[in-house]
């Protein structure tokens, strides 16, 4: 399986986790690392810089393999110091920076010059060729399918992914929607060149998250998820609880919700404590529609696995049925 982001990732298998807020810890990167992906942990994740720079040296104890870290660049509760976490990322010699939303050309720029290779997440093609002009090295894409935040323009992969392959020269990542070898298949066969997963990530052993949140995502069918924050136009899709429903009731008052009526519903550190405590239904727990696809709880490894040999097995079909 190599093509250009197994070369520019240095990996073995073009299959990257993404870097999810409060999952994407050393366990987790260093298990999909390991596995012959690429791991990812989430800056923002950690309470400081400082802390993030232990994070970096401890994945680095789980693993020899290279790993990512994300960025992300969004309306955030309280501001991060992203100058500073920058700093650490550039003088720990982390080789792959994922970045996502809102990011100065600056940014890009330092990164580039740190010889730091950039994967740039967005949800258009009019972003995707924004962020390459301004240099960055991969671009992955994220359908409307997505955990998080999948922007307010409603595209799916199946039309998403071949129109970024079509507009961009560098290589393209898949995200949102995938879960298996099939959607795997699929991403490679629309042109993508590797597939970013989150949600199928957070149902392994290795994800740093309690029981509860694996078992609800392997109950969980792909009509129960939520679009909350729509009205903000900061559309996040998360799993159907109450405290997604609330949110969503406040929204649908006439004249809407501030954000400020919604933060204490939404706000970080309560999807945390519910992510650690396992009580599913006290917190907002970011989800993609690919928890309908979800029903077990694997190793990274062995989902890595089988992934690749389906994704071999549907692809080998695909050239059969041609050939016949
Ligand atoms: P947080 O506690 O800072 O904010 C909680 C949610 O409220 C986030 O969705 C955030 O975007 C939104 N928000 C914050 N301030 C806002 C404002 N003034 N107006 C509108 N919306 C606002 O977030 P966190 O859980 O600590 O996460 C940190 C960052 O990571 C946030 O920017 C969040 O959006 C992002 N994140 C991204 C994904 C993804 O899929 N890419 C998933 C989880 C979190």
């Amino acid at each position: 399986m190599k093509n250009r982001i197994t070369e520019l990732l240095g990996i073995r298998y073009p299959i990257i986790q993404g870097g999810m807020q409060w999952v994407g810890r050393a366990e987790l990167a260093a298990a999909v690392s390991n596995a012959g992906g690429l791991g990812t942990l989430g800056a923002l994740t950690q309470p400081t810089p400082e802390d993030l720079g232990r994070e970096i040296e401890r994945c680095r104890t789980l693993t020899d393999k290279p790993f990512g870290v994300n960025v992300t660049m969004l309306p955030t509760v309280n501001p991060p110091p992203y100058e500073r976490i920058f700093d650490v990322i550039v003088q720990s010699g982390i080789r792959i920076v994922e970045t996502a939303g809102n990011v100065p050309a600056a940014v890009f720029d330092r990164l580039r010059a740190a010889g730091i290779v950039i994967v740039h997440k967005c949800t258009s093609v009019r972003h995707a060729l924004a962020a390459e002009k301004r240099g960055v090295h991969i671009v992955s894409i994220d359908g409307f399918e997505c955990a998080g935040h999948p922007g307010e323009e409603d595209v799916p992969g199946l039309v998403l992914i071949p129109a970024a392959v079509a507009a961009l020269g560098v290589p393209v990542i898949a995200s949102g929607g995938i879960a298996d070898g099939r959607g795997m298949a699929a991403a490679l066969s629309l042109g993508a060149e590797g597939v970013n997963m989150g949600t199928r990530f957070v149902a392994t052993r290795e994800a740093p998250v309690h029981e509860n949140v694996k078992q609800a995502l392997v109950k969980a069918r792909e009509n129960e998820t939520r679009l909350i924050m729509r009205t903000l136009r900061n559309s996040s899709r998360v799993l159907l609880n109450p405290v997604s429903e609330e949110v969503l009731e406040l929204e649908h008052r006439p004249g809407g919700a501030a954000f400020e009526v919604l933060r204490p519903l939404v706000n970080g550190q309560r999807g945390r404590a519910a992510l650690e405590s396992g009580d599913i239904t006290n917190g907002v727990i970011w989800a993609g529609m690919v928890a309908g696809l979800i029903d077990d709880i694997p190793s990274c490894g062995e989902l890595i696995e089988r992934m690749v040999t389906q994704c071999r097995a549907r692809l080998a079909a695909a050239t059969a049925l041609t050939a016949a």
